[in-house]
């Protein structure tokens, strides 16, 4: 449907071992259009400056640029208010974020932090580090054979002390799309606070932070066309308002003195030293690009290469496909019998395809469906039926190798 789009991404036109590169790595990190590398470069050669600090032309452009990039961040997840938007590195430091603030305030001993099995070590190391600092429970909703999340167990363990749900939107390895509305609004009842994990989702389908319910969000500019280093902790004014800073240091404080010192209100009192600029730049050029394109079309796209590969693959012998056949995004992930999920990485490399093989930060998650790693093909808008007619291809060629036909 948007294979004319696959010009926007010079990267995407060359070849690897003389094959046109196939790449099925989204669900790691996507590929920039021009556009995100245009917005970058200009803002090096024509308007590079701190924020913030100056009153000189550059440093007003530079301040104009970032802080309308809050804003665009703002109106592309429906935010009340561009305070609500605080730029992080990415997920990882958006999450970690509200673990040491937020956590620090709320969590006590003996309370429960709700996971899920189906999280990213980045949605469970940082809630680990704080249980371990406060005397906090963790406990994990059970994922189903089918890979999704077992909504009768959440019920029930919503019964507990449970202080805060933090939920992965869409599973890196299952591709399970999550029913995030429906989550956030049973943990509201309980009186629990909510966090979504959107990495693999805010630039796959459209978001509404006053939709979904949640009361903070995290997202990486790098998953969704926006540059490495740049990224987003929604947090709901009122929460925000009352969370202790994150890191100390310039243009986080009202006043500083010898000993003691005021912050600022949010978004800043959680950004400490200089920001990535360029990057939150980046970010809001490539939401710009999605929205250009059209986050439903984008989403409706993932689905059907979804269900395409899904369907595709089951046809083969002798593999085994994870999460549900329906309800999926664009992330595939199988074994094959037999055969290590790094050698099938590897050749398919020869073939030019980028696959991922591992464990795609889902230990926990492996351990539960009894694996070591996983093959994952991950989709995005650029990629086409015809790469995932060749990936299934190439499979096949990698089994009749190993004697599996
Ligand atoms: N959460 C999920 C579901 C992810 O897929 C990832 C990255 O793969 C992350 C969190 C961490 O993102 P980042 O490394 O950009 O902080």
């Amino acid at each position: 449907m948007f294979e004319h789009l696959k010009k926007d991404f010079p990267i995407l036109s060359q070849e690897i071992h003389g094959r046109p590169l196939v790449y099925l790595d989204s669900a790691a990190t996507t590929q920039k259009p021009q556009a995100v590398i245009d917005s970058i470069i200009h803002f090096y050669q024509h308007d590079n400056s701190n924020v913030h600090r100056g009153v000189h032309e550059l440093s007003n452009r530079a301040t104009v640029a970032f802080e309308n990039a809050r804003q665009t961040v703002a109106t592309f997840i429906s935010a009340r208010h561009s305070s609500e938007i605080v730029f992080t590195r990415g997920t990882t430091e958006s999450i970690n974020l509200v673990a040491h603030t937020w956590g620090a305030k709320n969590i006590k001993t003996g309370d429960t932090i709700l996971l899920t099995e189906m999280e990213h070590h980045s949605n469970i190391v940082p809630w680990q580090l704080l249980a371990e600092r406060t005397g906090a429970n963790i406990q994990y909703v059970p994922v189903t054979p089918d890979g999704v999340l077992d909504l009768a167990a959440f019920k029930l363990a919503l019964r507990k002390n449970v202080k805060l749900f933090a939920v992965t939107h869409i599973s890196n390895t299952l591709g399970t799309i999550n029913s995030i509305k429906e989550l956030c609004a049973l943990a509201r009842r309980s009186g629990i606070t909510t966090l979504i994990d959107a990495a693999q989702s805010a630039g796959h389908l459209p978001l509404n932070v006053q939709e979904i319910g949640c009361d903070f969000l995290a997202f990486s500019g790098h998953k969704m066309c926006g540059p490495t280093g740049i990224g987003v902790l929604y947090g709901r004014r009122e929460l925000l308002e009352e969370m202790p800073p994150f890191h100390g240091g310039g243009d986080m404080i009202a006043e500083v003195d010898f000993f003691k010192s005021t912050w600022k209100q949010p978004p800043h009192r959680f950004e400490a030293g200089t920001p990535h600029i360029s990057g939150a730049i980046g970010l809001a050029a490539a939401m710009n690009y999605l929205d250009a394109v059209g986050r439903d079309k984008i989403a409706g796209h993932d689905a059907q290469l979804g269900i395409y590969a899904y369907e595709k693959l089951t046809l083969l012998k002798g593999i085994r496909l994870f999460g549900p056949p329906v309800g999926r995004s664009g992330v595939v992930s199988f074994m094959l019998d037999g055969i290590h999920s790094h050698d099938v990485v590897t050749m398919a490399n020869e073939q030019g395809i980028a696959l991922r093989g591992g464990n795609h930060c889902n230990q926990p998650l492996m351990k539960k469906l009894g694996v070591d790693s996983t093959i994952r093909a991950s989709f995005y808008f650029y990629s086409t039926t015809s790469e995932i007619d060749l990936l299934v291809e190439t499979v096949r060629d990698i089994q009749k190798l190993f004697g599996v036909s």
